[in-house]
């Protein structure tokens, strides 16, 4: 890009949103996928060329445009917490739209039900905001404090109390979004409709492939604090504690949480109470007459499987572990500063899913696999799962692997990380699993996209072609780029 360019930038946003400070332009890079290699300074991928921080739809198309007509890559960023390269960059010429001044709450609607937000509201802000009324946005990823309602729409977020309040694509009830050539489209806010295919879906989960999101309306829920309820147990082992998972939900009902931690994975959550066994939880939440009768079906669930669960665990302790479970920025940079120092990746994580009858044999496949095939097994310090979102019809298994790098820092994906990872991807594939549950393809999961979809990745490559045809919009995320592949990927 050159001065011109910036200079053409400066016409269209004041000088104060555009940034070319060369550490912000490192850090814009990459993101979390790659902290170990940004930490030690060995990112391969080139820098963007400039941060620009639009403060209206009009201006967020404006750049669009100007980019599309003059063939500049634009990655889409709101609060910096991808964990699949969907914020790394592949090109020369890049230009990061960071939507985080676009942070009004637009309206907060009590009678309908529904917030309406600038896409750059962080998640929290907006919940603090509700809670202060008695609502809630249902809506709790872990990076709830820094997440932004955009990247969260445009991922496919979800929350630790979906089983009860659903996901963010269950949330969204319509959004602003800007198409590459500058088009603004405004999905109108209504309860239902039959009007055709759900173009909602276009934009919730693109992430920043197809469009631009800067506005979103989500639905709002009453808050029963004074009814939550938490159930903890130790059981055998992964299968029976799934089978618990199966019967409450098959049984029609939905606890805000439902998870089941496997015996490793269990040990790094919950060291107070930990006796090597698997753990399972549940959080009951909403009106009263519900929260007790899915107490009612938690406890009917355990008495039938009995003869695998070795005690029940003090409900406190449950309820003092979630109040403590998300992170916030300084514990993000915390883990960044300890990696660097211990030379330890810990927290990597490939998430997929699968329905009743596959997710046991994809959980015990891949950890068999693993360890017969995985040449660094010994400098594993923690390979385990959980499952954490749990559906009528099946549930995701949250695989967690942590290790020790003794590697150079430029190896350390390609040692450690890609092989895991492939393993997992593949054994889920095989069992007609999904390989993205919630964190989205990104760029290192694309290798697998055609595979993920099948005979329907037609329909998903129609849309980059119709409403991204000349590739603006990401390049290299979700829609697979051998060369770049092979060049930051494979080599
Ligand atoms: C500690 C931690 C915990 C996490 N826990 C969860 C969890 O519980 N559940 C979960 O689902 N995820 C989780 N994640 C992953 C991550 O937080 C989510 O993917 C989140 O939705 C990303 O939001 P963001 O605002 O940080 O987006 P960013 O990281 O800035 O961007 C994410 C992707 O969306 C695109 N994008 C961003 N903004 C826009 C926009 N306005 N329009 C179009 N595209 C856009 C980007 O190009 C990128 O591809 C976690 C991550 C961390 C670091």
């Amino acid at each position: 890009m050159t001065t011109d360019t910036l200079n053409d930038l400066k016409k269209i946003l004041r000088p104060e949103q555009v940034t070319t400070d060369q550490e912000e332009l490192y850090d814009a890079s990459a993101d979390r996928y790659k902290k170990y290699a940004k930490v030690k300074n060995v990112l391969d991928v080139p820098a963007p060329t400039a941060i620009v921080y639009p403060t209206s739809a009009e201006e967020t198309a404006e750049l669009l445009a100007y980019c599309n007509d003059n063939n500049i890559n634009v990655i889409p960023r709101s609060g910096k917490t991808a964990t699949e390269g969907g914020l790394e960059n592949w090109k020369d010429h890049t230009l990061v739209i960071d939507g985080s001044k676009m942070d009004d709450i637009v309206k907060i609607d009590t009678y309908n039900m529904q917030a309406t937000v600038q896409a750059g509201v962080p998640l929290q802000i907006l919940e603090d905001k509700l809670r202060e009324l008695g609502y809630t946005t249902g809506h709790s990823p872990q990076s709830k404090p820094v997440a932004q309602m955009g990247g969260l729409v445009s991922t496919r977020s979800i929350g630790q109390f979906s089983t009860f309040y659903g996901a963010i694509e269950d949330m969204v009830v319509g959004l602003e979004c800007v198409f590459p050539d500058g088009h603004i489209s405004r999905i109108k806010n209504v309860p239902r409709r039959s009007g055709g295919p759900d173009i909602r879906h276009i934009a919730i989960g693109n992430e920043g492939a197809l469009c631009y999101i800067t506005e979103v309306t989500v639905k709002i829920f009453k808050f029963y604090p004074e009814n939550h309820s938490f159930y903890g147990y130790l059981v055998d082992n992964v299968d029976d504690g799934l089978k618990v998972l199966r019967e409450v939900m098959v049984n029609g009902y939905k606890p805000s949480v439902a998870r089941l931690y496997s015996p490793q994975d269990a040990r790094q959550h919950f060291s107070h109470f930990y006796k090597e066994q698997c753990v399972l939880i549940f959080m009951n939440e909403g009106p009263k007459g519900i929260v007790e009768a899915t107490n009612a079906a938690v406890e009917e669930a355990v008495e039938k499987f009995q003869s695998s669960i070795v005690e029940q665990v003090d409900s406190s302790l449950i309820e003092t572990w979630f109040n403590n479970l998300n992170w916030d920025q300084s514990r993000i940079e915390k883990e960044f500063r300890d990696m660097a120092e211990n030379n330890t990746h810990d927290g990597f994580t490939t998430e997929v899913s699968g329905d009743w009858e596959s997710i046991s044999r994809i959980y015990h496949n891949v950890m068999a696999r693993i360890e017969k095939e995985f040449d660094r097994y010994d400098d594993l310090t923690m390979l385990g799962g959980h499952s954490s979102h749990s559906y009528l019809n099946g549930t995701n298994m949250y695989f967690v692997y942590n290790y020790e790098i003794n590697c150079a820092p430029e190896d350390e994906l390609l040692t450690y990380h890609h092989p895991i990872h492939e393993i997992i991807i593949e054994e889920t594939l095989k069992a007609g699993g999904s390989m993205c549950h919630h964190h989205g393809i990104g760029k290192y999961r694309s290798e697998w996209t055609k595979d993920e979809h099948g005979s329907a990745y037609y329909m998903l490559e129609g849309l980059k072609q119709v409403f991204d045809p000349k590739g603006t919009m990401n390049h290299g995320t979700i829609f697979p780029q051998e060369a770049e592949i092979k060049k930051y990927i494979r080599d």
